[in-house]
């Protein structure tokens, strides 16, 4: 190399900006931890395909790991680990800090919630003596991709007395699955016609749930009854119970490693699950903390965090009263003293859809953890907008702890756009930016995710509350 190129070279060294593949800044240590972790994670996204389950899964690792249930009122002190849940379908949790509570408190945010199909409250129906379900989409979705695959459904239903059944059912090798059908391409001429978000209509993801009638009767609807007598036999439910059922028709399928290298993981539900149990698992496997540690896995993100399992509600707010009051302090302060990696995933550049992502502002698959200083659509409609104190401040800690990362925008401008909670938690005065796992296939029924991302992710949850 002459002179003057390693001139250059040293120079560019310095000055540009590196977006290095995270394989090259990982050593074989680092690199088998990441795949172990992603194992741990596989299962988590197979028992947690709803907010409800994500949530029993959350409270079974709390508690394992020695956090207790709070009450309001309860006395609290350093090294305590207290967990809430939120209706089954939101839990908080908390490790006191041996700083003074007035310094605030680290804040994790995900959510639970994943876009699915809804049963109706009135769902059975007969036609053709062929049994369905109706169904109304939750979350985001191209409803083309939900038909000609197998589902499985998960739920409650709360009875005429007020008793309660949970419902898991095709997850199970065993168990049967459901289908939504789709037209023939032999027939499909006029629906060909239709543009793509047509193509399957919102009251044509009907699920296909029985076929035989009940034993010799010839009468009408006598497949709705066969389905009926199955389900009064299994759960002991008549049809009026489905008016208080929350039963959520989700992918049947596992997750899986994707690629020869085995370097992805494909799953139903990585938005915002992958971002839930990293965030989960750095709480779990944090001790000691200097400042109180709260993480929130939350509800209804995916249709606008209204509600009161979603993060517009009061909830995270009271539960840092809560804290705040226990340890002789309040809430307001606490929380202006507060910081949040409010955590949500990130469209991942795709190769073969690259018109969409501007190359120098988005995401990477393998590229780390994806810091977002702001979301929103537009001219930033929708977003908090994290200061550049505030990420100046996330920068310097994972450069220093050796967290691969990486930034990146939804899209292009003007291409679309999106929020996430981060606007929310933000608006309690709390400084806050959006980190994530960068998905190809976003809310699609089998997204993909990178390991090292994943790894990544926790690793920055890590040392976030450690700090
Ligand atoms: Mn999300
Ligand atoms: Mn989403």
């Amino acid at each position: 190399m002459s002179e003057k190129n390693s001139e250059t070279k040293e120079l560019r060294d310095k000055l540009f900006a590196k977006k290095k593949n995270g394989f090259f800044r990982m050593n074989d240590e680092e690199l088998s931890a990441c795949d172990a972790f992603c194992e741990k994670y596989k299962k988590f996204l197979d028992n947690a395909k709803t907010e409800r389950e994500a949530v029993k899964a959350a409270v079974a690792m709390l508690e394992e790991k020695g956090f207790k249930e709070y009450k309001s009122g309860m006395k609290l002190e350093a090294g305590d680990k207290i967990y809430r849940n939120n209706r089954g379908k939101a839990v908080l949790m908390a490790i006191i800090g041996t700083e003074p509570i007035e310094t605030g408190v680290r804040l994790c945010a995900a959510h639970i919630d994943s876009p699915r199909l809804d049963l109706k409250q009135h769902p059975l129906y007969e036609d053709n003596e062929m049994a369905l379900f109706k169904t109304h989409y939750y979350g985001g979705i191209k409803k083309y991709q939900w038909t000609a695959m197998p589902l499985s459904l998960h739920g409650v239903i709360v009875k005429a007395d007020g008793s309660e059944v949970c419902v898991t059912i095709g997850e199970d090798d065993n168990d049967p699955v459901f289908c939504i059908t789709d037209l023939l391409p032999h027939l499909a001429t006029e629906q060909m016609k239709r543009n793509l978000a047509q193509g399957i209509k919102g009251e044509e993801l009907n699920i296909v749930i029985g076929s035989r009638p009940f034993k010799n009767d010839e009468s009408s609807e006598s497949v709705k009854l066969n389905i009926l007598n199955i389900l009064f036999e299994k759960y002991g439910i008549t049809e009026s119970d489905f008016i208080s059922a929350e039963l959520e028709a989700v992918p049947a399928f596992k997750a899986k490693d994707i690629g020869f290298d085995r370097s992805m993981i494909g799953s139903y539900g990585h938005d915002d699950r992958v971002c839930a149990y990293t965030a989960l698992s750095a709480t779990l496997d944090c001790e000691n903390p200097k400042h109180t540690v709260v993480t929130v896995l939350t509800d209804k993100e995916e249709t606008g965090s209204d509600g009161n399992t979603g993060l517009c509600s009061s909830y995270l707010k009271y539960f840092i009263e809560d804290i705040a009051e226990a340890l002789g302090s309040n809430g307001r302060t606490v929380l202006s003293a507060s910081q949040c990696l409010s955590a949500d995933v990130n469209a991942a550049f795709d190769p073969t859809f690259p018109d969409v992502t501007e190359r120098n502002n988005c995401a990477y698959i393998n590229k780390g953890v994806c810091v977002t200083k702001f979301t929103g659509a537009r001219g930033k409609s929708g977003t908090s907008d994290a200061s550049a104190e505030f990420v100046g401040r996330v920068r310097l800690l994972l450069d220093k702890e050796n967290v691969i990362w990486q930034t990146g925008e939804l899209g292009k401008v003007d291409m679309g756009g999106g929020g996430t909670v981060a606007a929310y938690i933000a608006n309690l005065n709390v400084d806050t930016i959006d980190v994530g796992v960068p998905v190809l296939s976003m809310h699609a029924p089998y997204e993909i995710v990178s390991k090292i991302d994943v790894y990544m992710a926790y690793r920055a949850f890590a040392v976030f509350i450690a700090d």
